[in-house]
């Protein structure tokens, strides 16, 4: 069974929001232990790092790379916001929807608000020099990784479902 099932499923019936990640979350672990106090590595997973690691490098297929790479494409604008290229750090952090999904995510975390209009690799580090204790750091990593991905998903099954807002 493919690792990443468990915060996929049903995921086409929901509006992506903080709900969903939380949701996802909550089935490896009790979101309601105080201060992250939970074991935070067992539940990322290979292919959510493995991702963000390509998107800093821009290596995962957005319009703006597939052009790049010779595909003839007519435009490569981000049809949810019109305003930029849609390259990975637009989709994943950049975007006027995106910021609207961080927003969410650091109130729920309740770390100060982050840099969505620099690259992932700046807002990554960013969450690592936090005043925060080791675990309460991991833990906000992990959370920034598993929202990236569900943020990427939440894109090409928009694209592949021609729903309203297509990526
Ligand atoms: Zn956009």
């Amino acid at each position: 069974m493919d690792r990443d099932v468990w915060y996929w499923s049903n995921y086409e019936q929901h509006e992506f929001n903080t709900k969903i990640v939380r949701q996802a979350l909550s089935q490896q672990i009790d979101l309601n232990v105080p201060a992250f106090e939970f074991h935070w590595n067992r539940w990322t997973t290979n292919k959510s790092l493995m991702f963000v690691w390509r998107a800093i490098e821009e290596k995962v297929p957005t319009a703006t790379t597939l052009r790049n790479r010779g595909m003839n494409l007519p435009d490569v604008i981000c049809k949810t916001c019109g305003a930029a290229d849609k390259t990975a750090a637009h989709v994943l952090i950049q975007c006027n929807f995106t910021k609207r999904i961080w927003e969410k995510i650091i109130n729920w975390t309740g770390i100060p608000m982050v840099n969505t209009e620099g690259s992932i690799k700046d807002l990554l580090q960013e969450l690592n020099e936090l005043q925060r204790s080791k675990n309460v750091r991991k833990a906000i990593h992990v959370i920034a990784i598993q929202t990236m991905w569900l943020l990427w998903k939440n894109r090409n099954e928009k694209v592949f479902s021609n729903k309203q807002g297509a990526a």
